[in-house]
């Protein structure tokens, strides 16, 4: 005979009487009861895409989508009629309905946004920083790499890029990694050399050039990879973010001709970016042709779509971005997943902002021990810094984050400041 769910755990000893007292503690605990979303906003502020869920209880949650995508609010809105009335602390039920309504970048930012913002409720309610919901930080500081803290380029030589490299390395936040962009992740290196690739330059979406190398033009990015890492020395590890649109013959070699420099990765050689493909089977050539390590995933939306990369040991580093991905806790499954295979994680996050910042903090402190450090996203324009309340001043120390312990995410928006930055069709998020 069928026996519902409920009259099957009430015919257990002691389980019918469990139920209520847990429901009972949870509201003695946090003062209120059940807790329901009634609103799903998003506006632009600067260029990121930034969400707000609210609930009926008088707690908000944020999460943030990459300065790159000021066109996302129609597609965060999509979803608002899935997560009504869903209780945001379930987070795992509510993303149960959006998602499979999501795809590779751009199209997983919103729903990777909305995660981060129930997590940061889930928080608050809890009285906990978001890492103790992740399992616990393992760690009390976390490593941001530098993808995002530029000087402005005196040219395209390789003195150039060395005289480049030497501000990078003395910049405030004492990095102990820098990520550059070199070869078709490079558009103004590959240009500057005359005939470096057997096609013509193409415009339109970013990253569009690929082909075959030319003899030139691949010793061109050799030289300034030389010269960048004679700056740099044994101090500070140097990864770079090369595509994609290498051919596999011209990714093996340009990784051989590097070996001896210990470059940290060597990212996106053959898709990343805008690809909605993984190709681990060549990327795989490339990973079990040269002893540098081998890096892609930013653009990857789901766990699904890092089986093949992981278990056919098609890279070395996966790199998801938890505002294209998914959000931090599916962020957490790949890293852990990851591990299993010996396959190490450096979450990619330059444009996530400082609520993408706070994001990646709090993920961070509870990846194991296959992380390498995340991307440190620059709040632009500088007036973002002023409108956050909440991280660490300075932020990074000697290449470190401080983890910090307040409930949720732990930084919220000094609403004042942020209110002046909102446009007129935004002007009601805050309230
Ligand atoms: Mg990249």
């Amino acid at each position: 005979m069928a026996m519902t769910r409920r009259g099957f755990l009430g015919s257990l000893p002691g389980v019918a009487a469990a139920t209520p007292l847990a429901a009972q503690q949870r509201e003695r605990r946090t003062g209120r009861g059940s807790i329901k979303i009634t609103d799903l906003r998003c506006a632009i502020i600067g260029r990121n895409p930034v969400i707000r869920i609210v609930t009926d209880q008088g707690i908000s949650g944020y999460g943030q989508a990459e300065s790159t995508k000021p066109y996302l609010k129609p597609m965060v809105l999509f979803y608002k009629n899935y997560i009504l009335g869903e209780d945001p602390t379930d987070v795992e039920k509510v993303m149960l309905k959006i998602r499979r309504l999501g795809a590779f970048k751009p199209w997983g930012s919103a729903v990777s946004a909305i995660e981060i913002a129930l997590w940061d409720i889930a928080g608050q309610v809890a009285g906990v920083p978001v890492y103790k919901l992740l399992g616990g930080k393992i760690r009390d500081r976390v490593r941001a790499y530098n993808g995002g803290v530029r000087f402005p380029m005196t040219g395209q030589t390789p003195q150039d890029y060395a005289d480049n490299m030497a501000k990078m390395k003395e910049a405030k936040e004492g990095f102990t990694l820098i990520k550059q962009a070199v070869g078709f992740h490079n558009p103004a290196m590959m240009r500057a050399m005359p005939g470096a690739w057997y096609d013509e330059p193409r415009t339109g979406a970013p990253h569009s050039d690929r082909g075959l190398m030319t003899e030139r033009g691949l010793e061109h990015v050799i030289a300034c990879v030389e010269a960048m890492k004679k700056v740099l020395g044994k101090d500070v590890g140097l990864a770079l973010d090369c595509g994609p649109g290498w051919t596999v013959k011209d990714a093996i070699t340009f990784a051989r001709a590097l070996e001896p420099l210990h470059i940290t990765w060597l990212e996106d050689l053959i898709t990343g970016d805008y690809t909605p493909y993984p190709n681990a089977d060549v990327f795989r050539e490339v990973t079990q042709s040269t002893s540098i390590p081998i890096h892609t995933g930013e653009q990857i939306y789901l766990r699904q779509n890092f089986k093949d990369l992981i278990e056919k040991q098609a890279v070395n580093i996966v790199g998801p971005d938890p505002e294209d991905v998914g959000g931090i806790a599916e962020l957490k499954w790949i890293a852990e997943y990851a591990d299993l295979h010996g396959i190490l994680v450096a979450p990619h996050g330059i444009f996530d902002g400082l609520i993408g910042l706070a994001a990646h903090v709090q993920m961070a402190a509870s990846l194991p021990q296959n992380y390498i450090g995340f991307e440190y996203p620059v709040g632009q324009p500088e007036w973002w810094y002023e409108i956050v309340e909440g991280l660490p001043d300075p932020i990074v120390k000697r290449g470190f984050i401080d983890v910090w312990d307040r409930p949720g995410l732990g930084v919220t928006f000094r609403v004042q400041a942020a209110k002046a930055r909102l446009s007129e069709e935004d002007r009601g998020f805050f309230d």
